[in-house]
């Protein structure tokens, strides 16, 4: 081996895995055809929630967003918000605004981000940036300014051309690690749906950015001792159907907290949306407490600030595939239409079990640790959520209860503009599916795309942290 190796780690934001996998098989990707041909096309699972910035953590700290303490792009701090909005602004959370930048001193402290495992590492176009010197951190002008313009313009191209351009610059740099995000293929694909012809062209240019970028490592001497991925960060499906959490409480009756506007006067309940199809339900948000209310308690009439059983309502809501929160003995309650279960976790063995249902469809009750889950629920129709709704509860930011939804819908906030006609965020495989591609070859079975930051520092020859691990 080469005394010096590199990596580049390139990330096109929502490509769904059976849309690259149709593309490739088409003939309409040539040079990443080229690149894997001798390497890997597997498939990897992604966090959940399976949204921007928060499903990057996997990759650049080979942690989940859970054990990362950044369980969604939307969140509140139980411990500290007292209700007083402006004062508390702090402690509640939405990085698809000015807070964006707090998300790098959002990770947990014991939690090591690749750039500071790293230090010559550069990111182009990177949401994540903690330990990357100022000079490393490129194009985020950029970033910020085509953003911008495109989320009204709707074109999402230009913020893809300038990555790819500063690729190609960097490409004879002596940085040893590069992380380079592509926006414009989630762009359309909100737009439109995930295999539009706008996702397709943006697809292709990549692809024709892949085949100049390796021309140009090949001229170097660099290919062969360069690790290249391409991978993404989560799914999308079409959105037909859009519930808005918020205004469902608010027509029951409950005082409920929502972006945008915050100033809810002694709020039931907080509604935490992220991409748009998860979402985290607060109770009391003004009520500063230490631990989750665990799910049964929010059953009871009033808890959340409707009569009745509000978990019960929204199980019965078609826009839901499943609730999760807290067992009375520290495990996970699921619910949906479907029924109840629960998940729990005792060292490496993961348990599920049905109570009067089935809401993970597993089709039994089963205990595993957490490669025999991915590989038996990678196929399913929600693929390695046992090991992500554990994965949620060990944040303490996590809500009381957090929500998946179902396919064809999501929980849009009616003030969004432009309207999502396609989502991603829940636990259902079309979101949670992503292409895992390499000119290298990539361990064999069912990968998480966590998995892949342990291959990356193999690469570098720098040792995994500790905090790579699922569960701290
Ligand atoms: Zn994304």
């Amino acid at each position: 081996m080469p005394a010096v190796q590199r990596v580049i780690l390139l990330l096109i934001d929502g490509l769904r895995a059976d849309v690259a996998e149709r593309e490739l098989v088409a003939g309409h990707l040539p040079h990443l055809a080229a690149l894997t041909a001798t390497g890997s096309r597997s498939r990897a699972a992604t966090a959940f929630p399976s949204t921007t910035s928060v499903a990057y953590l996997p990759f650049l700290t080979g942690a989940l967003p859970g054990r990362c303490n950044v369980p969604s792009i939307r969140w509140l701090d139980r411990q500290a918000y007292t209700g007083r909005w402006w004062r508390d602004r702090d402690a509640v959370r939405s990085y698809c605004g000015w807070q964006a930048g707090h998300l790098d001193r959002d990770i947990a402290a014991d939690v090591t981000t690749i750039f500071e495992l790293v230090p010559e590492s550069i990111a182009i176009f990177s949401m994540v940036t903690r330990g990357l010197p100022a000079e490393a951190n490129r194009i985020q002008g950029a970033r910020k300014f085509w953003g911008t313009v495109s989320h009204y313009t709707e074109n999402h191209q230009p913020g893809d051309d300038a990555v790819a351009k500063e690729l190609l610059a960097q490409a004879g740099g002596d940085w040893r690690f590069c992380f380079a995000q592509f926006p414009a293929v989630d762009g359309h694909t909100h737009a439109a749906t995930p295999d539009d012809a706008s996702v397709l062209a943006s697809l292709r240019q990549v692809d024709a950015t892949i085949g100049a970028l390796t021309e140009r490592l090949r001229a170097l001497g660099r290919l062969d001792d360069t690790l290249i991925m391409v991978v993404s960060d989560h799914g999308a499906a079409p959105v037909t159907g859009h519930l808005d959490l918020a205004t469902w409480f608010r027509q029951r009756g409950a005082r409920a907290l929502a972006h945008p506007v915050l100033w809810t006067r002694d709020p039931h309940v907080a509604v935490m949306v992220a991409g748009n199809a998860q979402a985290a339900l607060y109770a009391e948000p003004n009520r500063p407490r230490p631990s989750r209310h665990p799910l049964h308690a929010l059953r009871a009439s009033g808890a959340l600030g409707i009569p009745g059983d509000a978990i019960a309502a929204l199980a019965s809501e078609a826009a839901i595939a499943l609730l999760a929160g807290e067992s009375d003995d520290g495990g996970v309650h699921l619910t949906s239409r479907l029924g109840d279960a629960t998940l729990h976790r005792d060292g490496e063995v993961i348990r599920y079990q049905r109570l009067t249902g089935d809401p993970l469809e597993i089709g039994a009750d089963a205990a595993h640790d957490h490669r025999e889950w991915l590989a038996r629920t990678i196929d399913g129709p929600f693929p390695d959520a046992p090991v992500s709704l554990l994965d949620q509860f060990q944040a303490p930011r996590t809500g009381d209860v957090v929500i998946a939804a179902a396919e064809g819908w999501d929980f849009r906030e009616a003030w969004e503009y432009p309207e999502h006609k396609s989502g991603h965020g829940s636990l259902i495989a079309s979101h949670m599916l992503t292409p895992a591609w390499s000119n290298q070859p990539l361990p064999e079975g069912p990968l998480r795309t966590v998995d892949l930051f342990p291959v990356i520092c193999r690469w570098l020859g720098v040792d995994t942290p500790g905090s790579g691990a699922l569960f701290s």
